[in-house]
């Protein structure tokens, strides 16, 4: 348990919130929610208008990013391009399952399928 750390993941941080924190702020919207591996950062995915995840990862040098929706538990490193096994991460894993896709409730535009990248 002690030297299965991969570097870049730490297990023991807590996701910021329950959505994108630039969207948030922005009162912008997103479609999936993506955490930092390595400091719990909770941002937008690559199909999101603002994509603030991969946004993100490349600003701060923190290269895994891990789903952020409910039963998904897959790590992306984006300087490989490839997915990853890794540890179970500090609670909670995922968005309030109550909380809309896309999301936050209210900020969605009619036309959102269209805005996907
Ligand atoms: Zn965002
Ligand atoms: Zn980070």
């Amino acid at each position: 348990m002690t030297d299965e750390r991969i570097p870049g993941i730490d297990p023991s941080v807590p996701p910021s919130g329950d959505g994108c924190m630039e969207c948030l702020a922005a009162q912008g919207w997103w479609f999936h929610l993506r955490r930092c591996a390595a400091c719990g950062h909770i941002g937008c995915c690559d199909s999101s208008p603002a994509q603030h995840a991969t946004r993100h990862a490349q600003e701060s040098g923190h290269p895994f990013l891990t789903s952020f929706e409910p039963g998904e538990d897959w790590f992306w490193n984006i300087s490989t391009d490839e997915y990853y096994d890794g540890p179970a991460l500090a609670a909670p894993t995922s968005h309030p399952v109550s909380q809309p896709t896309p999301g936050p409730a209210g900020r969605v535009p009619a036309d959102w399928e269209q805005q996907l990248h």
